[in-house]
């Protein structure tokens, strides 16, 4: 049985009208919560700290005890699954990036989200005079890659996003059931694509020693303000977010994911102290100094589909 996602908002049995925000609520309102989306009730947790680092867990809201949410609830893993193929289906002409199986589950196919982030690299050296819808060689092709690329994006970063907000592990197991991510002519493990504080080691690990050839999903919390640097071309604006400490081989590391964005606008949407999905490509400079426990890594992003915020409602 599924035991539902967490949630960031809820409606107030006593009171007619829309949910309520999870900043507008405590645990003096159990008892009178239920989802936004069915009956089933709801239960209030408060924020606490979590693992060797502490880091702060924001307070969130679960399916109180041998409660279910509906079939087609939106915080059910299969409700929101269908919300998020449902929009990924809404956009004209552009293939999905979900591929129903005969089994009822999706294939979430990577290969086209990689595809189309190549397009977009092809076509990002073009004068503004080229990008010009108006330009039959190129304009057309232009606005449709920068279309597809940001659904793929939305969607990836919303399976990044379903990953997160589950609690249970028969439901993590329910999801992996129900979306199979390939990737060439191979299935990508959860494992391997979904990354949170509980494994940055074994994502830095992989990213030092090359072994990920696909973008896959960062579930980080930015730490302190945004920074601008006038050394890095790329990506100058950058955001420090929260650390795991681990130990190997009787060492203590630090891991410490950043976000690097290429456009200011973009680094504009993301703000302190909050937690969010990215979806993207990972890379590591080379360690200068062995001898520090630090182990940097960074996330790179370039467009705006590429992150969504843990606490948003649906906002796909
Ligand atoms: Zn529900």
């Amino acid at each position: 049985m599924s035991k539902g996602l967490k949630m960031y908002s809820a409606k107030k049995k006593d009171a007619e009208g829309l949910a309520v925000k999870i900043s507008k609520l405590s645990k003096a309102d159990n008892k009178n919560l239920r989802c936004a989306y069915c009956m089933a009730d709801i239960q209030y947790v408060s924020a606490y700290l979590s693992g060797a680092s502490k880091h702060l867990v924001d307070a969130y809201l679960r399916l109180g005890k041998n409660e279910d949410h509906t079939n087609e609830c939106k915080n059910s893993v299969k409700g929101f699954i269908d919300r998020l193929v449902a929009d990924s289906n809404a956009i004209e002409d552009i293939p999905s990036i979900f591929e129903l199986q005969e089994d009822g589950s999706f294939l979430f196919r990577m290969n086209l989200l990689v595809e189309a982030q190549k397009a977009a690299e092809d076509l990002s050296n073009l004068t503004d005079n080229d990008r010009s819808p108006k330009n039959t060689s190129y304009g057309h092709d232009y606005v449709r890659t920068g279309q597809r690329l940001e659904s793929y994006f939305r969607s990836a970063s919303g399976i990044a996003k379903l990953r997160a907000l589950i609690k249970d592990s028969s439901d993590v197991d329910l999801l992996k059931g129900l979306v199979k991510i390939k990737y060439k002519n191979s299935y990508i493990k959860w494992d391997d694509f979904y990354y949170d504080n509980s494994n940055y080691n074994t994502l830095f690990d992989r990213v030092t020693k090359a072994k990920l050839s696909h973008p896959v999903a960062v579930n980080v919390t930015t730490k302190v303000n945004l920074r601008h640097s006038t050394t890095a071309k790329k990506c100058p604006w950058r955001y420090q977010c929260i650390s795991k400490i681990a130990t190997k081989n009787e060492k203590k590391f630090i891991y410490v994911p950043w976000l690097e964005f290429s456009d200011e606008k973009i680094a504009n949407i993301v703000s302190q102290s909050s937690t969010y999905l990215i979806v993207g490509k990972v890379w590591a400079g080379k360690i200068k100094d062995e001898q520090s426990e630090f182990r940097h890594f960074n996330v790179s992003i370039h467009n705006r589909c590429q992150i969504k915020k843990e606490t948003d409602e649906f906002d796909a």
